[in-house]
């Protein structure tokens, strides 16, 4: 019988884990073997309605378990509060995740923690989409501004970005967002492929995947570089003659070299007309990517997707460290983060290309891209959001591709929703794959 006040009754979480590795999906420079993850949970209420808000961090295998752990102890926050006041605003529910001062120390505001904050606050914002029957790139698209502003933690922002400037940006982008979100629903956001690019790949399977890539529309591909270079010169060749003169060829280092190294090699590549060199080092080193911007200007230097939080953004962006920011749905402290970090770029007038693949990402991450599209740049020039072609079967709701673009999510939510016989299957490693799989004894 429905609550007349309900309330949020469950935390599940699962540690699901696909065999990636054994085909080399997902290889590159720094991590050869990935078995593509999902630290995931759902939320159960008591409203009656059916509804539940899901959410997960994306690790690479090894760990996940670590991340189902950290999601747990977050659940005394979040099981027994009121369903209606955590949709109405989950800003409130992100502050306290991030302020639990024990907890904390084991960050702040970075790593398996933060991670953890991220899939809660993320499958807080499904189960608003849902029961505001909307996606949630519209929720999000549609809300008032001072409202989104409110969601935003502004500690350690305000020497670059204020309330009022956040206010500001988004109702500068009031005018226009009619015809900007049809014109989403009919073409759909620019997409780019890394599919062509993995280390492991052959080089005929690499020209072959980058002339389907064309085929299908897509403007921009990625390859992975950093383990030798005599390899990257072949295989940037083979792939600038599969895609021609006219398609961009984006690189990724994956965090492989110091600042040094990733001037000089990225420099021989140079013949290849690189778009972007992506991760040339560590994602902490603010000043670091910024000398290797200056040396290998005109390529541009991206990266994002292990940069832990608004604040290490915010010092990439003064520091003039970026031409391209690479947010992940799942990295930081969820949308509520990600929505500062939209805002900073806006406000540095950086575009964002978000990182996505892994597993669910691609499905999370358009959403905050299409927000921005609509509702805050107002513009797809230069933007793209990354895609790779596996996994996407797992989700009830899975991205639509057409053309090269991101066709814009009807279904209420966040897309984050994997189907139940997948979780079902891939559970480890009780799971029916894994069960089968695994001789006895042999579990990792
Ligand atoms: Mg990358």
């Amino acid at each position: 019988m429905p609550s007349p006040t309900p309330r949020i009754t469950a935390l599940d979480t699962y540690d699901i884990r696909f065999p990636t590795s054994r085909s080399l999906d997902g290889s590159d420079a720094m991590n050869p073997d990935p078995d593509y993850s999902a630290a995931y949970l759902v939320l159960r209420t008591d409203a009656g309605d059916g509804l539940e808000g899901h959410g997960f961090a994306f690790t690479i295998g090894r760990g996940n378990d670590v991340q189902v752990a950290a999601i747990e102890a977050l659940r005394a926050h979040v099981v027994g509060r009121s369903v209606a006041e955590v949709c109405d605003d989950p800003g409130s529910l992100n502050r306290a995740l991030v302020g639990d001062s024990q907890l904390r120390w084991l960050g702040p505001e970075k790593g398996v923690m933060h991670m953890a904050v991220g899939a809660v606050v993320n499958a807080v914002w499904d189960l608003a989409a849902k029961r505001a029957g909307l996606p949630l790139w519209r929720l999000l698209a549609e809300a008032d501004p001072a409202w989104l502003v409110a969601q935003v933690d502004f500690r350690y922002l305000s020497d670059a970005l204020t309330p009022q400037e956040a206010l500001s940006l988004l109702a500068r982008a009031r005018e226009g967002r009619g015809e900007r979100a049809a014109d989403l629903i009919a073409r759909g956001y620019p997409g780019y492929t890394t599919s062509p690019g993995w280390l492991g790949y052959s080089d005929e399977k690499l020209a072959r995947l980058a002339r389907e890539a064309v085929a299908g529309g897509f403007t921009q591909i990625k390859l992975k570089v950093g383990a030798d270079l005599a390899d990257d010169i072949r295989r940037c060749r083979a792939a600038r003659a599969a895609v021609g003169p006219d398609v961009r060829i984006a690189l990724d280092a994956n965090q492989r070299w110091d600042v040094a190294e990733a001037v000089s090699w990225t420099k021989a590549l140079a013949e290849f007309d690189p778009y972007w060199i992506e991760e040339p080092t560590s994602p902490d080193d603010v000043l670091g990517h910024a000398a290797v911007r200056v040396a290998v200007a005109p390529v541009k230097v991206a990266t994002g997707e292990h940069v832990q939080n608004r604040i290490v953004f915010k010092q990439l962006l003064q520091a003039r460290a970026i031409d391209v920011l690479q947010l992940d749905a799942a990295r930081v402290g969820g949308v509520n983060e990600n929505l500062a970090i939209l805002l900073l770029a806006a406000k540095f007038g950086v575009p964002v290309c978000p990182h996505a693949g892994g597993v669910g990402l691609c499905e999370l991450v358009q959403h905050l891209s299409m927000f921005d599209y609509v509702a805050l740049s107002g513009t797809y020039e230069d933007r793209v959001i990354e895609y790779v072609d596996h996994l996407h079967e797992h989700f009830l709701a899975p991205t639509v591709i057409r053309d090269g673009r991101y066709l814009a999510p009807t279904a209420p939510g966040f897309s984050a929703q994997m189907r139940g016989d997948s979780i079902a299957a891939y559970t480890y490693p009780s799971g029916g794959f894994w069960a089968a799989d695994l001789p006895s004894g042999a579990r990792v």
